[in-house]
């Protein structure tokens, strides 16, 4: 768990758990190239993935953006969002970057059945939405993860550029899926963006625009990440992103005339 502010925002980066992927599956046209980032791998050339959920404290309410991976895979939102002083009951809006199953997986008590977070409405963004609905076979987290919140008239379809609270708001990021979506917090003349799957590692900050294999539209993805380490390094924006390193909150930063990631305490 991690602390840090954006003006009055407080923002706490809480880690559900870790992932591992080959960097190979992940970037597979990298080749060669990959030895030069040799620092961000595992001794077997693997990433390590943090998979964080964010809490946002701002006007009045406390938001929760992402929800893991959920129990199945030992994930510790719970307790993280224990010790950050707030009950499940306590947190008034769950919205996710994008609907992928490892951001959603606390959706649901899996005792009760009943939403997790009991007094959330559950934010999803509508295209991405629509495309879940749609998706036949459906996708296997739809049954587990959202199922009962349509059951529970808990889900809120929005439209991009949605206004969370003064401080908060939706903004479009595509690429990885059509719909996906950042926080963009602003607060007493300070930036913070909760960019979501974005980038999955450090090296993303330094090769936007190499190729991942879990982008949707990897030319939108590319041009968004482009644009992104840019604005990022130049508004000095606190940058909060789902997979990379604990505690997934860090800077973009220029060092020796190169964009590369800072991670808060490193
Ligand atoms: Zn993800």
């Amino acid at each position: 768990m991690e602390r840090e502010s954006v003006g009055d925002v407080e923002v706490t980066a809480l880690s559900d758990c870790l992932m591992v992927y080959s960097a190979s599956s992940i970037y597979p046209k990298a080749g060669d190239d990959m030895q030069r980032y040799s620092a961000y791998l595992t001794e077997d050339g693997s990433v390590e993935m943090n998979c964080a959920c964010f809490l946002l404290r701002a006007d009045g309410a406390t938001v929760l953006m992402d929800a893991g991976l959920g129990p199945e895979s030992d994930g510790q939102l719970m307790s993280e969002l224990e010790q950050a002083g707030v009950a499940p009951g306590d947190i008034d809006v769950v919205i996710f970057s994008h609907l992928h199953g490892d951001h959603t997986g606390w959706n649901v008590d899996r005792d009760s059945g009943q939403p997790k977070f009991p007094n959330a409405r559950y934010l999803v963004e509508r295209r991405d939405w629509e495309q879940l609905l749609a998706q036949d076979p459906p996708a296997r987290s739809f049954d587990r993860d959202f199922q009962p919140l349509q059951a529970a008239d808990s889900i809120e379809p929005i439209d991009l550029d949605h206004r969370l609270t003064d401080s908060l708001v939706a903004t479009s990021i595509p690429g990885h899926t059509p719909g996906h979506l950042g926080v963009a917090i602003e607060s007493g003349g300070e930036r913070g963006l909760l960019i979501g799957d974005s980038m999955l590692s450090a090296i993303d900050i330094e090769e936007p625009d190499w190729e991942n294999s879990y982008d949707r539209d990897s030319d939108t993805a590319r041009q968004t990440r482009r644009e992104l380490v840019e604005r990022l390094e130049a508004d000095a924006t606190l940058v909060g992103a789902a997979h990379l390193p604990v505690p997934s909150l860090g800077h973009v930063v220029r060092a020796e005339g190169r964009l590369v990631w800072r991670g808060l305490g490193s």
